[in-house]
Order: C-alpha cells, then sequence, then structure tokens
C-alpha cells in the first residue's frame, strides 16, 4: 500500500489560510491503513486546523468528509457533495488522489496535507516498512522475493557492500542488510545459483525514466505502456 505522513501543521495552515471554507477530504483506503489520511485523521486535523491560534486574521471554516478511493477518477466524479461555499479542498489522500482530484474539480485549488513517502506493508502494529519503488521491472523472482531497490540503501544489484555487518546495514543497526537478507533467504530455498547466473543490465525505462507511466489494460499480463 502507500504510505503518507502528515505535513507539518505549518505548512498546511499557510497553504489554507487564504481560503475561506476548506473540505477536508479523507481518502479511506491505503492512508487509512497507515492511520495518515482516513476519516478520522480527516477529523483530527480539522480540529487541529479550526484553533485560532494558528491564524493572524478569522480561520477558514472547515468540512471533513471522505472518498473511498481518491485516486480513482469514477469514484471522485461521482463525488457530488462539495458544500456551498467550498473555495478549496485539503486531500488527505496520496499524491495520486491529490491530483486525480485536482483535475477533476479544475479549477477549485486541491491542496496536499500529506507527504506520500513509500509503497510498504504493515511490519508490525503502527510501523510500515518501505518494500517496493515501482520499479517496473521487478527483479523479486531472482533475489527471493526481497526488493534491493527499495530495501538496500545504496539500492545494488551484485550483492553486499563492504558496510554490510553481522546482517545489519551500514546506515544503521537497526536496519537489516537486504543483501544479507537476499543470501540467506536464497540459501534457505536452495537457490543460491541465481547470484551466480549474468544478468542483462535492468531496464529502468519502465521505471519512469521514459517520462509519466500509464498502463492500459489490454490482456493478461499487457504490461506498462
Ligand atoms: S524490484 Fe522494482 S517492482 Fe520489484 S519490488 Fe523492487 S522496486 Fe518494486
Ligand atoms: S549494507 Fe547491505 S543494505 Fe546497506 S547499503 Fe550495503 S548492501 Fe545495501
Amino acid at each position: 500500500m502507500i504510505v503518507g505522513d502528515l505535513k507539518p501543521l505549518a505548512e498546511i495552515v499557510s497553504a489554507i489560510k487564504e481560503y475561506k471554507q476548506v473540505l477536508v477530504l479523507g481518502c479511506g483506503s491505503c492512508v487509512t491503513v497507515c492511520l495518515s489520511g482516513g476519516e478520522r485523521e480527516a477529523e483530527q486535523l480539522r480540529h487541529e486546523l479550526s484553533q485560532i491560534r494558528h491564524y493572524e486574521d478569522t480561520p477558514p471554516k472547515f468540512v471533513v468528509d471522505s472518498i473511498l478511493r481518491q485516486c480513482e477518477e469514477d469514484l471522485v466524479t461521482d463525488y457530488h457533495t462539495i458544500p456551498e461555499g467550498t473555495d478549496a479542498i485539503l486531500s488527505l489522500a496520496c499524491g495520486a488522489g491529490v491530483q486525480t482530484l485536482g483535475d477533476a474539480f479544475d479549477p477549485l485549488p486541491v491542496i496536499s496535507a500529506l507527504n506520500t513517502t513509500f509503497l510498504g506493508a504493515s511490519a508490525k502494529p503502527g510501523i510500515w516498512a518501505e518494500m517496493c519503488r515501482g520499479c517496473g521491472d521487478c527483479v523479486l523472482n531472482f533475489t527471493g522475493g526481497i526488493c534491493p531497490v527499495a530495501r538496500c540503501a545504496k539500492g545494488l544489484f551484485n550483492g553486499p557492500c563492504g558496510g554490510s555487518h553481522n546482517g545489519s546495514c551500514e546506515v544503521g543497526l537497526d536496519t537489516p542488510c537486504a543483501w544479507a537478507m537476499i543470501y540467506f533467504r536464497l540459501k534457505r530455498q536452495n537457490k543460491l545459483h541465481l547470484l551466480e547466473e549474468i544478468r542483462a543490465p535492468k531496464d529502468w525505462r519502465p521505471g519512469g525514466a521514459g517520462g509519466p507511466r500509464k498502463r492500459v489494460r489490454i490482456g493478461l499480463g499487457d504490461g506498462t505502456k
């Protein structure tokens, strides 16, 4: 899922203070699961932003609502309840949701309340860990299902660097070395031979280097255009 963090309050206040009525809009998908942008967080943010101490003049009026998935154009365009008098939307969705809203309600300003951080998974209750950077040419089948792009601090492809020590990465003892994990996972799977196979250099073009990516569904395994 996509993980995001609430922006600093001062940054949000600075972006909304010129408006008279702001719709604080939560998103009911990934950011609800990672407890940063769902309906409950939208209500908490409304409460905090309503405090007069944040403003030199009159604070905006706030209304709270939520859309199931702000990144889905159909769900966004089906949303017809923008309250009368709203002159800006404060979105708690990821960057994709914010932009989908912006296109759907253009020219109404859509302000982002979150910093979208990574594609991750819940490691433990309340902790999310980065797992994938959407590189478009996945190597998990050769690396024991552990991503070297997102989980190795240097994004290495040919084994560990000299900073790998007792299974930890040189960036910190609490950060596992991805290449140590890859090695031991492949060893447990009797697949260490995968590390000795010569592969063509990774194709980074599907990773966004070729411009904005778009997926057109044609059939099974149709890929990205
Ligand atoms: S190799 Fe690429 S697509 Fe696969 S998990 Fe890593 S970043 Fe994601
Ligand atoms: S110690 Fe391991 S995870 Fe850290 S940068 Fe080196 S190879 Fe990558």
